[in-house]
């Protein structure tokens, strides 16, 4: 076996196309989508490690869409500020940053032309869950000449070892730890052996945050000043989460009050930060262990079952993913009568009679972020005030993607699964209207468990 057949056999390369690795390509392409970033990138480093063995440079392309369906100016804002510190990153590791505008509704006809310029001999993807077979095949089509392999790099336990949809975190979590001690390990940043020369006919654009203001996005929902994109920023709430939040973090996570969990999720789903940095940095600070656990069970456990839920379940975006009994439930008590009705523009604008959902949504759409323990709550609500469950869940899943910077994410279709469909979790007694068997959560127990005066007081006042 070559050390190119080892890199390839790797758990979390997975080889898409039929073609080989062509020894008379110039370079080697990474065509960057979901691990936007230049440091502790396995889809990077399994770039460098193939070029460096064929003796050639290595180039990384981004398409950004002038017009995207769902993502608006919040979510491009943050991004466009990641990827202008990705593309200073990777000039100085001496790889090569095409970034391109791309007018139409995927960015592939920028690529085909891209690789037709610089002829690689293999193009790296970073793998993405949601991804079905097909497109991959669509993908190797776009520059047949060259193989095609993706790299599972935004998860620890790389997803397809998984091989089907797991029922619930305890079915998961024992099968994750078995392979912690292969998988947990720092991802390296390798030095390019063959250095990214520059080639007139890939002159990129510039990365700017101002480019916002050029692109035909939804600016309804604006930039926001709590969150700056990029592996920096992501590196310093890091820092400042383990300082300040680690200790105590077990018992603290579920005040929403109280501000102490690391608010990562919006540079993990961007890519900014990638999940090994952070389970590391985790595993290795001085902090009580219990508090070190609960972190890493919701960063590994939890965030892995996510990724597992999209990659095997083809229905994430709708009710149809949920399990029999969950289905069987929420149909038996579909007639039932529901106290309020509201409807989508009325919870878009936190106008509901239950003060504790509007500051919920409020701070979800003042500052592109809501706290966990009120994203259960907040989604169970829309439940029992939508005329049918199916039109809940479409309504999470549009409200979260639109105002959320961590919008579009495998944890949030999974927390919307959870929360109206019963997913990952199990039947609960006694039966109640709407929900049926479907875990209940009242305003009354919920206000009690953390000062909701103090959080209803700090988003409307
Ligand atoms: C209805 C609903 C919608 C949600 N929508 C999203 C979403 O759009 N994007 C998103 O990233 N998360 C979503 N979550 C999951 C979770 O609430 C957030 O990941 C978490 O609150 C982010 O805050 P944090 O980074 O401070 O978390 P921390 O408590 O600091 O946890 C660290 C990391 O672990 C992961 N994590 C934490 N809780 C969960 C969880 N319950 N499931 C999976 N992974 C988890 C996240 O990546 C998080 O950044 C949703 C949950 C629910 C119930």
């Amino acid at each position: 076996m070559t050390s190119l057949d080892k890199l390839a056999d790797h758990p979390r390369v997975d080889v898409q196309s039929p073609a080989g690795i062509d020894p008379r390509g110039r370079c080697v392409v990474y065509r960057m989508r979901r691990s936007q970033r230049a440091l502790d990138n396995p889809a990077l480093e399994t770039a460098i490690a193939a070029a460096n063995l064929l003796e050639k440079p290595v180039v990384v392309f981004f398409g950004l869409l002038a017009r995207h369906p769902v993502a608006n100016a919040r979510h491009y804002e943050f991004m466009l500020e990641g990827l202008a510190e990705t593309a200073l990153q990777l000039r100085e590791r001496k790889i090569g940053f095409a970034f391109r505008i791309c007018s139409g509704a995927s960015s592939n006809r920028e690529f085909a032309r891209f690789c037709a310029q610089v002829r690689p001999s293999l193009v790296i993807c970073d793998d993405d869950p949601a991804r079905r077979a097909s497109r991959w095949m669509r993908e190797a089509s776009l520059y047949p000449p060259a193989a095609l392999w993706s790299v599972d790099a935004d998860v620890i336990v790389p997803s397809r070892l998984l091989e089907k949809e797991q029922f619930a975190a305890r079915t998961i979590r024992p099968r994750i730890r078995a392979r912690l001690s292969q998988f947990l390990r720092p991802v390296g940043n390798r030095a390019v052996r063959v250095a990214w020369k520059g080639d007139g006919a890939i002159a990129s654009s510039p990365v700017a945050v101002e480019l916002v203001d050029r692109l035909h996005l939804d600016r309804s929902v604006e930039p926001v000043g709590r969150f700056h994109g990029g592996t920096k920023a992501a590196l310093a709430a890091l820092r400042r989460f383990i300082r300040e939040c680690l200790p105590g973090y077990a018992g603290a996570r579920n005040h929403p009050e109280l501000d102490a969990t690391s608010q990562l999720s919006p540079y993990l789903h961007f890519g900014q930060i990638g999940p090994h940095t952070v389970a590391i940095a985790i595993k290795d600070a001085a902090a009580p262990a219990r508090d070190r656990e609960a972190f890493l069970e919701e960063l590994i456990v939890r965030r892995e079952l996510a990724v597992n839920f999209v990659r095997y379940n083809p229905y994430f975006k709708n009710l149809a993913s949920i399990e029999p009994w969950a289905r069987r439930t929420l149909t038996e008590h579909a007639g039932d009568k529901r106290a309020h009705l509201y409807n989508e523009r009325q919870l878009a604008n936190a106008e509901t009679h239950d003060p504790l959902w509007n500051a919920a949504q409020r701070q979800m759409v003042a500052s592109g972020w809501m706290h966990g323990y009120l994203r259960m709550y907040w989604a169970k609500k829309i439940l029992e005030w939508t005329p049918a469950a199916e039109q809940a869940y479409e309504i999470c899943v549009r409200l979260n993607d639109r105002y959320e910077l961590d919008g579009r994410d495998p944890n949030g279709y999974a927390g919307i699964a959870w929360a109206i469909g019963g997913k990952h979790d199990r039947a609960w007694g006694p039966e109640r209207p709407v929900y049926g068997k479907i875990r209940y959560m009242s305003l009354a127990s919920t206000s009690r468990k953390f000062n909701s005066r103090a959080y209803i007081e700090k988003w409307i006042g």
